[in-house]
């Protein structure tokens, strides 16, 4: 074990058998310390920096056919509980992400019924005309599969028309589980994750770069999460256009799945370290403590990880299934810094925007809150005294 994890560590490949074993098995602080060796070697300048993004989540409408097990979000057509929001609304949650230092939007929501091609291109091409300066980092194969079945077109055209009207890069949800066992068991009605793979390569295939993203937790086996990752890098190997990959864990209140099983941190960590050894073609490896903590997102940085996730102003998706945790700019830059690394602000290609190598000069503002405004949070907008500028 210590040999693969050696070859592992010093940039060599190993195989999904390897992978598996040593997610079983190897014990935790030396699987650990060779994730942490592979991703210095890979940042051998910058290897003392972790970043960071300031970005929003704008939730469009929570309407969804598809009926995720796990999830609790969305509410079915008809449902008196769904909403939608208008492009005024969305506009002005733009303008607040813009006052608040954001440089990234993440737009997610359910498959509504009505939602073709044409609805993504009003709403992009508006937020591009207004604010110029944000990157549209969103959706994934699973509504670009939705929205081509509504509009009546492939999804080759879906994915031209939605980039030429404003859609930077393809955030990389819907992947869940990608083999078939665990993902009928838990998303019967979204797309098989080979159809999840293909859409992403033609994405890739089209200079559409995204992330990836792995949900833990809901009951798959080791073997499978190996499996996922294996997926992953094949496709990795062709396209090259998966920038980072992100494991979250899976939380238990509010949907069907009721919280029969969930991954421990120990499992998340082991995770976020075998996903550095085994995915040596994907640069960029997230912690999030959005679903695991603030503790656990600061251990990944030393199994791995690059990456602390985002001041997130926004998000409901994962918050109505029981994510509890919140926090801010000043306090992200405190877990970076405290876990023995020099902070960074980075864009949504990974250029550091701002390096924090100084503490004096760290920010201030307590304006920067993760969850300003969410459904999620009783009373909604948390955060009134925040200034909400107006879109025009
Ligand atoms: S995870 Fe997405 S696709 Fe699945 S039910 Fe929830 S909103 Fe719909």
């Amino acid at each position: 074990m210590q040999s693969v994890l050696d070859r592992a560590a010093a940039g060599g490949r190993i195989t999904p058998d390897e992978a598996l074993e040593l997610y079983r098995r190897a014990p935790l602080h030396a699987l650990g310390q060779a994730a942490d060796a592979a991703r210095r070697r890979r940042y051998a300048d910058t290897s003392h920096i972790a970043t960071y993004i300031i970005e929003r989540n704008i939730n469009y409408t929570n309407v969804c056919v598809t009926a995720c097990k796990f999830c609790a979000f969305y509410a079915p057509p008809k449902s008196d509980k769904g909403w939608s929001r208008d492009l005024d609304d969305i506009l002005r949650r733009c303008a607040e992400t813009v006052e608040l230092g954001g440089t990234q939007i993440m737009f997610q929501g359910g498959h509504h019924p009505d939602y073709g091609v044409e609805y993504y291109e009003k709403h992009f091409s508006a937020i591009k005309k207004e604010f110029p300066q944000l990157v549209i980092h969103s959706l994934g194969a699973s509504e670009v599969e939705h929205m081509a079945r509504i509009s009546g077109v492939s999804v080759e055209e879906a994915i031209r028309r939605i980039h030429a009207a404003g859609l930077d890069s393809f955030a990389g949800a819907g992947a869940e589980l990608l083999p078939e066992r665990p993902r009928k068991a838990i998303a019967p009605l979204k797309e098989s994750g080979e159809r999840w793979l293909e859409i992403m390569e033609t994405a890739h295939n089209l200079g559409v770069e995204s992330t990836s993203t792995m949900l833990m937790g809901t009951g798959e086996t080791n073997a499978e999460r190996i499996e996922h990752l294996r997926m992953i890098r094949d496709v990795q190997d062709r396209t090259g256009g998966f920038r980072a990959f992100i494991p979250y864990t899976y939380q238990p209140e509010n949907n069907h799945l009721k919280g029969q099983t969930q991954a421990t941190i120990f499992e998340y960590l082991r995770m976020i370290a075998i996903a550095r050894l085994f995915l040596d073609n994907v640069a960029h490896i997230q912690g999030s403590w959005l679903t695991t903590g603030k503790e656990a997102g600061q251990l990944s940085l030393h199994y791995g990880a690059d990456d602390l996730g985002s001041v997130m102003l926004e998000e409901n998706v994962v918050s109505s299934a029981g994510a509890k945790h919140r926090s801010n700019l000043t306090e992200l830059i405190h877990l970076i810094r405290t876990a023995g690394r020099v902070p960074a602000q980075r864009a949504t290609t990974y250029e550091h925007l701002v390096v924090h190598d100084d503490p004096a000069n760290d920010p201030v503002s307590d304006h920067v809150v993760s969850h300003l405004s969410s459904t999620a949070i009783d009373g909604a907008a948390a955060h009134p005294e925040l200034k909400l500028i107006d879109a025009s």
